[in-house]
């Protein structure tokens, strides 16, 4: 199966197949990940993702990187966080789940991902972590030819609920 890592980085700087970017369902670019994708793939990739007519909450669509190390952006929309009752964990399994699945399909065998819904999102970070974790571990059973996945915590906050996560995955 393949591996996942974990990572303190600036998501915009990895040398993957795949960067993962944590969008509004406009797909027209925002604040946060989304902001900071935006500007350093450089405007071809807003250009792109106008003629992508937006995405649903859940969903995922794959861009080129333009301007970015990485090959490819996958653009998901992360459910906001109103409490927890309102599908919020299925919506962010589907994100992590959509979004692996598109890569696959895109030939992606490194990919990396932020922490989706963590930031203006709201989404408790311990939550969100247990869900990439579970959900990584769940589909990468069976997508074979994908070798490595970065889990990319912007600092050591979200890093430490990343690797309590993963301590859990692995007992
Ligand atoms: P959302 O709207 O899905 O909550 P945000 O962009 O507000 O998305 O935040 C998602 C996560 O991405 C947060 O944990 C935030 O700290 C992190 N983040 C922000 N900028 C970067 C970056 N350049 N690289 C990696 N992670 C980032």
């Amino acid at each position: 199966m393949a591996r996942i890592e974990t990572l303190v980085a600036d998501i915009t700087t990895l040398d993957v197949d795949a960067i993962v970017n944590a969008a509004n369902s406009t797909l027209l670019g925002g604040g946060g990940v989304d902001g900071a994708i935006h500007r350093a793939a450089g405007p071809e990739l807003l250009a792109e993702c106008r003629t992508l007519g937006g995405c649903e909450t859940g969903q995922a669509k794959i861009t080129g990187g333009y301007r970015l190390l990485a090959r490819h952006v996958i653009h998901t929309v992360g459910p906001v966080w109103l409490g927890g009752n309102r599908r919020e964990p299925e919506l962010l399994t589907s994100c992590y789940e959509t979004s692996l699945r598109l890569g696959a399909e895109h030939g992606c065998k490194t990919m990396a991902f932020p922490a989706i819904s963590t930031g203006v999102y709201g989404y408790p970070a311990d939550l969100a972590a247990s869900v990439a974790v579970k959900t990584l571990t769940r589909v990468l059973a069976d997508l074979t030819d994908i070798q490595t996945v970065t889990l990319v915590a912007f600092d050591e906050g979200s890093h430490s609920h990343l690797l309590t996560a993963l301590g859990r995955a692995e007992n």
